[in-house]
């Protein structure tokens, strides 16, 4: 049986779930489909991951948003958006992947879902917000040995790396703050960067600490350094045209991430090849298809440092704005 919807969502992230509040705002009852549990990039983050935005930035729906520090730990935000889902009684389908969104002639949507038990179901909707960020696919680097497994994309916990040689690919944030809590832990670490020199990106507080540890050559830092190969227990480095070998018991790759651009281009979004943005009017959120609109830092396209939670859970107001004129 088609369920039929006014409004859904795909993505119940920090700015999926803005909109929804926003449209509730203005009397829609969006139906939020989610592929994980709300919130799941946020889940994903390092266990004691601190955001780098003070609590009020990260607050949606106007519940205010209190933590212990300025700066509100993963833990907090994780409950406080479940803390909101709750308060707002936002209709949420968790553990359902939407699969493909496609225009009926009716101008409406037909959303094909799949279920975690495998079930598929069918939605009509007549407007879609997507909000599906970009945190669940990492760039990869095409080497050979990046499929191993002990080649990780995503960092969790330093613990299980003690006394370990850790290579750390990358050189921005979430490089530097691995390799730091890396380091506390008792790893021995390595960071390979292509960059020439630090990147501008680099949360300002947290550098001092990390070139301090680099110039004690407590950190082995390498720039201009490209990575051509992952081997079980080493890393193969190209430098100044030279091949090198550095011993990696554990290797995290940490590349960044892009978003899922088939996807939307699927339902006949168009995007920029040069900055992956999707076509969208600024002022409304609504991409080139009539009523399909985008939320949060999807719309950022492969400049992920562009948009964020701070800003992104604004793009609700825009999207509740332009669909409760039509
Ligand atoms: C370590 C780290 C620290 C950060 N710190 C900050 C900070 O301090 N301040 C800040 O403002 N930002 C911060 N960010 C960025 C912030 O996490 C993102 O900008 C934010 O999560 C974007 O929200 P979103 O709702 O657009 O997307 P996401 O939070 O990525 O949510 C997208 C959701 O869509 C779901 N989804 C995807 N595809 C489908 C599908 N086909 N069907 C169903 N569901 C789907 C995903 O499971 C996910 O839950 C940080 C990011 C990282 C990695």
């Amino acid at each position: 049986m088609v369920k039929k919807e006014d409004v859904l969502i795909v993505g119940a992230g920090p700015c999926g779930l803005s909109a929804a509040i926003e449209l509730q705002n203005i009397g829609y009852n969006p139906l939020i489909i989610e592929r994980g549990n709300i919130v799941h990039s946020l889940f994903k983050y390092p266990t004691h991951q601190q955001f780098f935005s003070s609590s009020d930035k990260l607050a949606i729906g106007g519940i205010p948003f209190y933590s212990t520090e300025r700066k509100p730990k993963r833990n907090e935000a994780l409950v406080y958006y479940r803390e909101v889902v709750k308060e707002k009684d936002l209709r949420i389908k968790a553990f359902e992947e939407v699969l493909t969104v496609r225009t009926e002639r009716s101008g409406e949507f037909i959303v094909e879902t799949k279920r975690k038990t495998g079930e598929q179901l069918t939605y009509l909707a007549k407007h879609i917000v997507i909000a599906t960020g970009y945190y669940d696919s990492p760039n990869f680097m095409n080497i050979p040995g990046e499929n191993l497994p002990h080649v990780y994309h995503y960092f969790h916990e330093a613990h299980t790396f003690f006394n370990q040689k850790v290579v750390v690919i990358g050189g921005k944030n979430s490089a530097v703050d691995a390799a730091l809590e890396l380091e506390k832990a008792g790893a021995e670490v390595t960071v390979v960067y292509r960059g020439e020199d630090y990147s501008q990106s680099i949360k300002p507080w947290i550098l001092p600490e990390f070139d301090g540890l680099v110039k004690k050559n407590v950190i082995k830092m390498h720039f201009n350094t490209l990575v051509c190969e992952i081997l079980p227990n080493k890393v193969v480095v190209e430098k100044n045209g030279e091949r090198e070998h550095v011993d990696a018991d554990f290797v995290f790759a940490m590349t960044g991430y892009h978003p899922d651009h088939s996807f939307i281009e699927g339902m006949g979004v168009k995007i920029d090849r040069n900055s992956g943005r999707p076509t969208f009017d600024k002022q409304t959120m609504e991409t080139n298809i009539e009523n399909i609109y985008i939320a949060g830092v999807i719309a950022a396209g492969n400049n992920a440092n562009e948009i964020f939670i701070e800003n992104g859970r604004e793009h609700g107001k825009l999207i509740a704005h332009s669909i409760g004129s039509k």
